[in-house]
């Protein structure tokens, strides 16, 4: 618990294959914590549109769609193609949207499900708007061409053969949309620790964000 009682939490945030989920689950599993994946709950709104045919979308099918948003919509496979992730990102440019989603997320924080002892939660704005006052916030990056190749390994191992330059494109125009949005653009909080992960394989990740959060008081079970 931290001083004002509340569980603590870990703050991810960063643009797409940079490696936020690798070390999220990691850190959940080392903490015994509960994670949640934020951008598949813009991914589920943005399939519910694509679900409609509501594609291009309108504001307020989007924000009745995140209003009404049950947890049983985040198991759907769906969710991880790109195309789901494309409208995600124009979904996520809806403030209302954004509000409606926000109060599901700080609930996960105040109360970690399974009676978790605290909560990692991953995404663009984390550190940022959902839970600023958290003192363990970490931005997780790597450069353009590394995270394009991520995204198309992680493809190929679902049995999807993809085009470097079409996922590279998808992935700046998707950087573009979530960094010079004017809600809760994906920026680094000042208080995060910087982690560029190009060079780096999951295991250094995660002793680097291990060393940082333990100086900050982040003790292990
Ligand atoms: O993290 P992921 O790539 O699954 O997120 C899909 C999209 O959802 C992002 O490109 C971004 O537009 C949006 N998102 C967001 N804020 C978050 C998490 C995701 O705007 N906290």
């Amino acid at each position: 618990m931290t001083a004002d009682s509340s569980p603590p939490v870990i703050a991810i945030d960063g643009p797409a294959a940079a490696g936020k989920g690798t070390l999220a689950r990691r850190l959940a599993e080392h903490y015994g914590f509960a994670y949640l994946d934020t951008g598949l709950l813009y991914r589920a709104v943005g399939q519910r549109l694509l679900d409609q045919g509501n594609v291009p979308l309108e504001a307020d099918v989007a924000v009745a769609a995140a209003h009404s948003l049950r947890p049983k919509a985040l198991e759907n496979q769906a969710l991880r193609n790109d195309e789901t992730a494309s409208v995600a990102s124009q979904v996520a440019m809806i403030p209302e949207v954004r509000q409606a989603l926000l109060r599901f997320q700080q609930q996960f924080a105040a109360s970690p499900p399974g009676g978790a002892a605290g909560a990692v939660i991953d995404g663009r704005d984390i550190g940022t708007v959902v839970c600023p006052d958290t003192p363990y916030k970490l931005f997780i990056t790597a450069g353009i061409e590394e995270r394009a190749q991520r995204r198309r390994k992680e493809l190929r191992e679902r049995g999807i053969e993809s085009i470097h330059g079409r996922v590279l494109q998808e992935m700046k125009d998707r950087d573009a949309r979530d960094s010079q949005r004017d809600v809760a653009p994906l920026v680094k909080s000042k208080d995060a620790l910087l982690i560029d992960t190009t060079e780096m394989d999951p295991e250094m990740v995660l002793s680097a964000a291990l060393d940082h959060l333990s100086t900050k008081g982040l003790a292990s079970l």
